[in-house]
């Protein structure tokens, strides 16, 4: 694995691939490596000539400062998986090699409704630091491929939209892998080592009311459905953000079940200060 620091030079050796027809994937993270990232690196190695791999806490996507100041740096151990799982390139940008010149003048991306809801709608600005940071992402490396989890849905959406604003649709094919978990289902995440003993055990509520909800789709009312959802996380200590059921092409609110549509069922908590979101897919029938 070759690990670039710097833009130009990471640049330089994409183009010498590219004129010898190699195929490139693409992986971004934000570090603090877990499994679900690495099935996204194998599957790209699996799909492409050349696997790149970026790890860059990226400054513009935390509307909250102190989540920024905690997210876990594990960048040795995080080189070595990488490395394992046969990553061909990994780019290790500094801040200013991402944004040269600084963070205060941003660009406006119109991402319409997506940004009204949900996540959007929890955590301001959010998305309009993710397409910051992916527009430059795509711009240097240029893929022919990237792969996302399916973990943060609305994220997929939004970076979907950001490739068809930068009229990238026809060059750049978008994957969506499924989202990996652990034994009792809490869906992996860098920010669950900051989870304590006891909000460990009681994360994969997470899952089990994901999975509840699904259970009852056709059967218990969607309204019922997310109170009873609601009551059971805080009875756990949860804070709620949001419990939706919605349209898994628009992510519109569903009222009513409606089996001739893909759905998808969205949650996100808090457990002390550390978020937790998940969602579950439920296929049209
Ligand atoms: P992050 O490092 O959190 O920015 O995530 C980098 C990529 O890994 C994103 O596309 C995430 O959706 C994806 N990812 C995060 N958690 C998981 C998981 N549990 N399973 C599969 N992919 C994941």
């Amino acid at each position: 694995m070759i690990l670039f620091k710097k833009v130009n030079d990471l640049r330089n050796y994409l183009d010498t691939l590219s004129i010898s027809g190699k195929t490139t994937g693409f992986v971004p993270t934000m570090g603090a490596l877990h499994a679900g990232h690495i099935s996204l690196a194998e599957t790209c190695k699996k799909e492409n000539d050349i696997t790149v791999s970026s790890i860059f806490v990226n400054p513009a996507q935390f509307n909250d400062p102190l989540d920024f100041e905690k997210y876990p740096i594990t960048i040795e151990k995080d080189i070595a998986t990488l490395e394992k799982a046969g990553c061909d390139v990994l780019f290790l940008p500094t801040i200013k090699e991402i944004y040269p010149t600084g963070l205060q003048q941003s660009p406006h991306y119109d991402l319409g409704y997506l940004e009204t809801i949900l996540e959007g709608k929890f955590r301001p600005g959010h998305y309009q630091g993710v397409c910051r940071v992916m527009e430059r992402l795509l711009e240097i490396v240029r893929p022919h491929q990237i792969y996302l989890g399916q973990k943060d849905f609305q994220q997929c959406m939004v970076i979907s939209l950001l490739v068809e604003i930068m009229g990238l649709r026809d060059k750049i094919k978008i994957n969506i892998c499924p989202t990996l978990r652990e034994p009792d289902g809490l869906a992996m995440s860098s920010r669950n080592v900051r989870l304590n003993k006891e909000s460990r055990e009681k994360a994969s509520t997470i899952f089990q009311v994901l999975q509840y909800i699904k259970d009852n789709n056709g059967i218990k009312d969607p309204t019922n459905l997310k109170k009873e959802a609601g009551d059971r996380l805080a009875s756990k200590g949860f804070k709620v953000d949001y419990i939706e059921i919605s349209d898994a092409s628009t992510l519109q609110p569903l009222q009513n079940w409606d089996k001739k549509k893909h759905s998808v069922i969205l949650i996100a908590a808090f457990l002390n200060d550390v978020r937790l979101i998940d969602n579950l897919f439920i296929p049209a029938a």
